[in-house]
């Protein structure tokens, strides 16, 4: 059996797969006008030429341009703006970007971004920027799905975290106990490892304040002993068994998991991210008819979970399969830990201030964990688990020494999404493995409001990028949006300040330089699905991904680069937004 490897030679697909209905705009259709079988790196008549710009190519060869050529979706040139400018030939379109800088376009290495939610749900937070809500806010947008959802089915809000309410107090039981006495209610954090819960749910559940903690979660009580609502991690399976979700018909459904990915593809390059792993399971034939469609914007690896991971294993189906548009990476994250914004990550040292002393949730065995790593990476599927506490981290190379080792496979990159606290010992086993971590991005910025409760000696080991690049692994940025906003030049802003939205500064060796953030945004996520060789620098041969922005990263004043303006996002020559 032949197994996928990174290393692998690329198979440069040059029939021109492209996407139709995009941004109607002075470039459109230009990838897809000229004959589509010319060899790459031939710059005769190329479709497109940018002049006239301040180019961040992120190829460490010819690390700064001034004018590019493009043709049947891919850069076919780059250099100075006079030696493109010859390339010019009758057919070619020409931009003048008038000192304006360009950069690849973005790559986010996790992301659950699921549309669907976004369009249907309850949104009782804001999804893309720090926004401060009221309970009231809160209770009040509940209510009134309540009155349109049949007595004992589930009301759900989104979006929420706990660090962004005006009341100055977290949300209990008795708040959501004013949603509904019929309903189970249920306020999600955006983090997704902990709930908050009225009455009935708990009624409902069978949960009471004596219900002894399960495995891998937790029934939060107030100083009185008594349920307050929340609930972190595994145990919030106990409390789904307290009513139905909402249901559709399975016509309805598939409309609205298609809707939902047409609306994200458009919010991520408005953003200018041009490759999304994507964590969601069930959306890959939405994803396929969005495509003919013209509705899918973005490149996507596909990160199988459940049957679809299952049927791949059965069917010798390996991570790397599909094409430039839509492939399927490493898989869904495995989740062996809690979370970092929610504070129940499995740490080795206690968190601060909490008793009796709380190191955190692991949600998977040791014994668990090896088999299903040696079952994944034995069927030629790239390793990926959710690790955010060093306990977890350590338990998840554990796992992947042990597979690895059974099975060489040669340069497999296993992932670890977030791998949030490490230590030298870590980083010496990632090291040796080449482990491609998925860090968050955004939330220096976005989560700088949390970080007291891990305090500055665990900042300054945390989302540790300086740390990761100075030891040789190539880190790259997952916002994990929903938790975090995928915005990547907000998560640029983060890397190179990692000062918070609240003006709080923690972990400031980590900072990384604004091309060290650039590369960690582009090149490392292309390195992390291993296609290197295709995208994630502005380098004749590779898909002509780009993104053109109103300032220059290396001139702005460092605490506005979440605000550049995007002006363009182009994907495989068509431009795909326009501001
Ligand atoms: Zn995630």
């Amino acid at each position: 059996m032949t197994h996928y490897r990174c290393n692998r030679r690329e198979f440069l697909n040059l029939s021109g797969a492209c996407i139709a209905g995009v941004v109607s705009g002075p470039w459109l259709g230009a990838a897809m006008a000229a004959p589509a079988q010319e060899a790459a790196g031939t710059p005769r008549d190329p479709d497109l030429v940018v002049l006239n710009a301040r180019v961040s190519t992120v190829d460490s060869r010819v690390p700064k341009a001034e004018a590019f050529a493009v043709k049947d979706g891919r850069f076919v040139a780059v250099g100075r703006s006079d030696e493109i400018k010859g390339l010019v030939g009758k057919k070619t379109q020409t931009y003048d970007a008038k000192q304006m800088t360009i950069v690849p376009g973005f790559i986010d290495t996790h992301n659950h971004g699921r549309g669907e939610g976004l369009l249907y749900n309850v949104l009782v937070g804001n999804p893309y920027d720090v926004e401060f809500v009221t309970i009231q806010s809160i209770i009040d947008k509940l209510r009134a799905r309540a009155a349109t959802t049949p007595p004992g089915t589930w009301v759900e809000g989104y979006f929420f975290d706990d660090t962004k309410l005006k009341d100055n107090r977290g949300l209990n039981a008795q708040d959501l106990d004013k949603v509904s006495t019929e309903h189970p209610v249920v306020v999600r954090h955006r983090g997704g490892h902990t709930g908050f819960y009225n009455t009935v749910a708990f009624q409902r559940a069978g949960i009471t304040k004596d219900t002894p903690n399960p495995y891998g979660g937790t029934y939060d009580k107030n100083e009185k002993g008594e349920l307050n609502g929340r609930v972190t991690d595994l145990a919030m399976a106990t409390l789904a068994k307290a009513g139905p979700l909402e249901s559709f018909s399975p016509a309805e459904k598939e409309k609205r998991v298609s809707n939902g990915v047409a609306f994200i593809s458009k919010k991520f390059v408005e953003y200018g991210l041009t490759t999304v792993h994507h964590n969601e399971p069930g959306v890959l034939a939405a994803m396929q008819e969005q495509r003919v469609r013209g509705g899918l914007l973005h490149r996507v690896s596909y990160e199988p979970a459940g049957d679809l991971l299952e049927a791949m294993i059965q069917n010798g189906i390996e991570s790397g399969f599909g094409d430039e548009w839509i492939r399927l990476g490493a898989t869904y994250e495995h989740t062996v830990d809690g979370s970092f914004s929610e504070r129940t990550m499995a740490i080795s040292k206690p968190y601060i201030g909490i008793s009796p002393p709380y190191h955190g949730n692991l949600t998977e065995t040791q014994e668990d964990l090896n088999a299903w790593a040696e079952r994944v990476h034995r069927a030629g599927i790239r390793l990926n688990c959710h690790a955010n506490g060093d306990v977890a981290i350590d338990r998840v190379l554990t796992a992947y020494e042990r597979a690895l080792k059974l099975y060489p496979h040669g340069d497999v990159r296993p992932k670890i999404t977030h791998c949030s606290l490490i230590n030298d010992d870590l980083v010496r086993r990632m090291k040796a493995l080449n482990v491609v971590p998925a860090e968050f991005s955004t939330y220096a910025y976005y989560n700088s409001d949390k970080f007291h409760f891990y305090g500055e000696e665990m900042m300054s080991h945390m989302t540790a990028f300086r740390t990761l690049i100075d030891a040789g692994i190539v880190p790259s940025a997952g916002s994990d949006f929903s938790p975090g906003p995928f915005s990547p030049l907000m998560a640029i802003q983060g890397m190179v300040t990692r000062t918070g939205w609240n003006g709080e500064t923690w972990g400031a060796n980590q900072r990384i330089s604004m091309e060290e953030a650039l590369r960690v945004n582009t090149i490392n996520g292309a390195y992390n699905s291993c296609e290197e060789a295709i995208k994630g620098s502005i380098t004749a041969g590779k898909l002509a991904d780009f993104v053109v922005l109103a300032d220059d990263l290396h001139t702005v004043d460092k605490g506005k680069i979440k605000d550049i303006q995007i002006v363009r996002t182009v994907a495989g020559g068509s431009t795909v937004y326009q501001a």
